[in-house]
């Protein structure tokens, strides 16, 4: 599949083909990408802008605002089926401690695996392609 990628900051984007995704772990979900936005934080990210801040590992691949439909999902998936439309958040949380879970006040940026696609945070195959 191809993916919009920096390969390295002040350079042009690539396109290029990357392996396609598989389930790996059984929380794991593949999303058929329908359409991928841009913003002005790829752009930052494209002129390193974020480098200091936000650490992003390149290869990065750009757009991280999508939305599709479930391709694949793990054996524990329960919540989403083969073929559900969803939106990909661009920030990683894990849905099940305690600051995913507060009922009143949900804080999603202590979670205890908080980070956003790209970030030297996040595992690196997390987001492979768009
Ligand atoms: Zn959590």
């Amino acid at each position: 599949m191809k993916a919009a990628r920096v390969l390295g900051y002040h350079q042009p984007l690539q396109l290029i083909d990357v392996p396609e995704p598989r389930i790996v772990d059984p929380y794991d979900v593949i999303v058929r990408i329908a359409g991928a936005g841009i913003c002005r934080t790829d752009l930052h990210i494209l002129q390193g802008g974020l480098e200091a801040a936000f650490h992003p590992r390149l290869p990065y691949t750009i757009g991280h605002e999508n939305a599709g439909w479930i391709e694949a999902v793990g054996s524990a998936v329960s919540h989403v089926a083969v073929g559900d439309p969803v939106i990909v958040h661009p920030a990683v949380t894990c849905g099940f401690c305690s600051a995913c879970r507060a009922v009143l006040r949900p804080k999603p940026r202590d979670c205890c695996v908080f980070c956003s696609y790209g970030s030297s945070r996040c595992p690196p195959r997390q987001i492979e392609g768009a």
